[in-house]
């Protein structure tokens, strides 16, 4: 992770710092470098002005260029689905999940991988992000074709907690879901979708994902992980079927 720094005083930032905490100058990020300008006035590596994301009062710092037609920065536009607009608590939640959903992307940004936007091609990444507790039904968490739903309800700390010590799952933050979730997508986007040698190299070190999803997850929630499992996964949830074990094992390659 870059050390970024406050584009007036040059004191540490955060990822997720709106001013600074030494001299309170306004910042944004610049995502074309991945690093703190001020607000207003800054520019790109070139040379065209950038603004503040529409969503700055919800919390988020990323900016755009001046000339772009959209008022949100990319990652609220990877955002597909948002809770009402007369939803606040939500909404708050959402601004809270932006932060992780940023950090995700700066993270992927920064192992290179690539993050092509559903608007742009087929099957391109997007998010839909809702809460269970909306009054308008389950939400499932989980990816389907680019697509990554989170519920917003988990960003809530005592439900997680619960949620986490009954799964028996230690990484069950937001941002542990997203590079799940994220993981699942990289499968199916770099690997299953161009086949070849790569899904024979993938199938040979996770196991064959045409395997049953239906019985892999009676059979985990009946009986949980085999013994020994520690030897060979790096999760209990891994255990349960191929996708899962790349997707926890993408997953903490992000973390470290
Ligand atoms: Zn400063
Ligand atoms: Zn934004
Ligand atoms: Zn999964």
């Amino acid at each position: 992770m870059r050390l970024l720094r406050c584009p007036s005083c040059g004191f540490p930032a955060w990822l997720e710092s709106l001013e600074c905490r030494a001299c309170g100058a306004p910042m944004m990020l610049a995502t074309s470098t991945l690093s703190m300008v001020e607000v207003p006035g800054a520019v790109d590596d070139h040379g065209t002005p950038l603004v503040a994301c529409v969503n700055r009062s919800w919390g988020c710092n990323w900016s755009l260029r001046a000339d772009h037609p959209a008022t949100a920065c990319f990652s609220c536009r990877l955002t597909r689905r948002r809770p009402d607009a007369d939803d606040t608590v939500a909404l708050e939640r959402l601004a809270e999940t932006g932060k992780a959903k940023r950090r995700l992307l700066v993270g992927l940004a920064d192992l290179g991988l690539p993050v092509e936007p559903y608007w742009l091609v087929d099957g391109g990444l997007a998010f839909d992000l809702l809460s269970s507790q909306s009054g308008q039904g389950p939400v499932v968490i989980g990816h389907a074709g680019g697509v990554i739903t989170i519920d917003l309800a988990e960003s809530l700390d005592a439900l997680r907690e619960q949620l986490r010590v009954t799964l028996g799952e230690p990484y069950r933050t937001m941002l542990g879901h997203f590079r799940h979730e994220v993981g699942h997508y990289y499968q199916w986007q770099l690997v299953e979708r161009p086949a070849g040698s790569l899904l024979d190299e993938c199938r040979e070190v996770f196991g064959d994902e045409r395997a049953s999803y239906a019985d892999a997850l009676n059979r985990h929630y009946a009986s949980g992980a085999p013994a020994g499992w520690e030897t060979g996964f790096i999760s209990e949830y891994a255990t349960m079927h191929p996708w899962e074990d790349f997707a926890e094992t993408f997953a903490h390659y992000q973390h470290i």
